[in-house]
C-alpha cells in the first residue's frame, strides 16, 4: 500500500557518515515523505514546524498548543510556566491538525547527528531508537559511578584509561575468579575477556534485587551491538564438590545495559546458599566459554 519507492526518490539526499548536526536537522533523510498528497511541501519544512522552540526535539502528539497556537514539546511544557514563545498562559488545547500531519510524516532519528540515516513514522521513533545504532553507548562497567558515554570505537579506549584495574584475559575458554564474595552490601566482580576479535565483559554482581535476599547475577556483555551479539553463545558455568550449575546464552549488547539482564534475570541468577555450595575459601571461580553461534 506505501508508494515509498516511487519517484520520490529522486529526491534522496546524500547520506554522509558523520555529521555533528545536532538533534532533528534533516539532511540526513533516506525517504523522508510520506504518504498522500503534500508532494510540493518540502520535507524538511514541513519537519521543521514540528521542532520545539526550547530543546529542537520533535513536537509529537498529543500537540498542545497555547492560546495563541504556539507549540512547545511535552517534556519542556512539563518544566514551563507559560509559553516560551509569547509567554502567553500553556492552556489545554489539542492541535489536531497538526497530530494528523505528524501521521504522515517521517522523522529523522534522535541520533541522526550521530550519522543515523533512518526516517521513522513518530509511532516508530521511540522503539528505532531504543535500538539505533548510532545511539551513544554507555560505560559498560556495573554501577553507577562512570557516567561516561561515547561510541563503540571509542569503549576500550575509555575502559584502559579510566578502568586500569579490570584484567584481561585472551581465549575463548577461561576462568573467571571472584574472590571474597562473602563481602557484605552489592559487590561487582568485573573481568574482560578477549576472543574470536572481539571483547566481552564478563560482570558479576551480588546484590538485593528484592530486600534482604541477596543474590548473584552473572552475565556476559559484548563490547559490541545488538546484531554482534547474535553471532555468539556464551557459557557460564560453576563446576565444584560434585555440583554443576549452568548458564548458556547470547551475550548481552553492552547497548541493552547491565541491568536490563539483571532487571530480566535474562543472565545465571544464584543465591548465597548457592554460591556457598561451590565457593573455596570464600572464592568463586567461574568457567567461562565464549563461542561463535553456529549457523543453522
Ligand atoms: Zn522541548
Ligand atoms: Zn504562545
Ligand atoms: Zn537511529
Ligand atoms: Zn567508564
Amino acid at each position: 500500500m506505501t508508494n515509498k519507492t516511487t519517484s520520490k526518490q529522486r529526491e534522496l539526499p546524500i547520506v554522509t557518515g558523520a555529521r555533528y548536526l545536532g538533534t532533528g536537522i534533516t539532511s540526513t533523510n533516506t525517504s523522508p515523505l510520506t504518504a498522500g498528497g503534500g508532494d510540493d511541501c518540502n520535507s524538511a519544512d514541513l519537519i521543521s514546524l514540528f521542532e520545539c522552540p526550547v530543546c529542537f526535539d520533535y513536537v509529537l502528539p498529543p500537540i498542545l498548543q497555547c492560546s495563541s497556537g504556539h507549540l512547545v514539546c511535552v517534556s519542556c511544557r512539563a518544566k514551563l510556566a507559560c509559553c516560551p514563545t509569547c509567554r502567553g498562559p500553556l492552556a489545554n488545547i489539542r492541535n489536531l491538525a497538526m497530530e494528523k500531519v505528524a501521521c504522515n510524516v517521517r522523522f529523522p532519528c534522535k541520533y541522526s547527528g550521530c550519522g543515523c540515516p533512518a526516517a521513522v513514522l513518530y509511532t516508530e521513533k521511540p522503539q528505532h531508537e531504543e535500538i539505533c545504532e548510532y545511539r551513544p553507548y554507555p560505560c559498560p562497567c556495573p554501577g553507577p559511578a562512570c557516567k561516561w558515554q561515547g561510541s563503540l570505537d571509542h569503549i576500550m579506549q575509555h575502559l584502559k584509561i579510566s578502568h586500569q584495574s579490570i584484567t584481561t584475559l585472551q581465549g575463548e575458554d577461561i576462568v573467571f575468579l571472584a574472590t571474597d564474595i562473602n563481602l557484605p552490601g552489592a559487590v561487582d566482580w568485573v573481568m574482560m575477556q578477549s576472543c574470536f576479535g572481539h571483547h566481552f565483559m564478563l560482570v558479576l554482581e551480588k546484590r538485593e534485587k528484592y530486600d534482604g535476599h541477596p543474590q548473584f547475577f552473572a552475565v556476559v556483555q559484548i563490547i559490541g551491538s545488538r546484531k554482534e551479539a547474535q553471532n555468539f553463545v556464551y557459557c557460564l558455568e560453576i563446576n565444584s564438590n560434585r555440583r554443576r550449575l549452568t548458564w548458556e546464552a547470547m551475550p548481552h549488547s553492552i547497548q541493552q545495559g547491565f541491568m536490563s539482564a539483571i532487571d530480566n534475570s535474562d543472565c545465571l541468577v544464584f543465591d548465597t546458599s548457592i554460591a556457598d555450595l561451590f565457593a573455596d575459601n570464600g572464592n568463586l571461580a567461574i568457567n567461562v566459554t565464549i563461542s561463535p553461534r553456529e549457523k543453522l
